[in-house]
């Protein structure tokens, strides 16, 4: 078995509260959440840093974080934005050793709060978290659905 957790997640060996998954990404709530939908996209394939990351599946990656992103925005969360963010390598803080997206939810004048999830980072009912941003993928589905009619 393999020791690095995200791997774990991506097999479904660990648990997590999965919002997105297919052939190759998987994006979950993060545990420690900054604030409320606090999302990691990752690649399903173990890469460590950039460095070990195929071009391709970080553009994918990227491509599933901008979609989260747009989802959050049309979930009941109702952000009005959000900061992806990558940490590559301890040099940058990254902490678990597995490529991952931050997809973090945003809203005007929400300065305080975000100083103080980034302080606090606690879980914010991560059932209900993880179906409003389901709903949130959902209505984007629809929209594309319509734009392609
Ligand atoms: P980084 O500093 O970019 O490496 O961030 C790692 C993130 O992974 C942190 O925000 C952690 O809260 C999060 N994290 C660590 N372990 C887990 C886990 N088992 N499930 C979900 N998120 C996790
Ligand atoms: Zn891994």
């Amino acid at each position: 078995m393999t020791d690095c957790v995200f791997c774990r997640i991506a097999a479904g060996e660990a648990p997590a509260t999965k919002i997105y998954e297919d052939d190759t990404l998987c994006a979950f709530l993060d545990i420690r959440p900054i604030a409320r939908g606090h999302t990691l996209v990752i690649p399903k394939r173990h890469a460590t840093e950039l460095e070990d990351l195929d071009a391709d599946l970080g553009a994918q990656m990227f491509r599933a974080g901008h979609r989260l992103a747009l989802a959050i925005r049309r979930s009941s969360l109702s952000a009005d934005g959000a900061n992806l963010v990558l940490n590559d390598g301890t040099a940058a803080f990254q902490t678990v050793p597995h490529v991952h997206l931050h997809v973090i939810p945003r809203n005007h004048g929400d300065k305080l709060r975000f100083a103080a999830g980034l302080l606090l980072r606690r879980p914010h009912e991560p059932m209900t978290t993880a179906e409003a941003i389901k709903g949130g993928i959902a209505a984007l589905e629809a929209e594309d659905e319509g734009k392609s009619a």
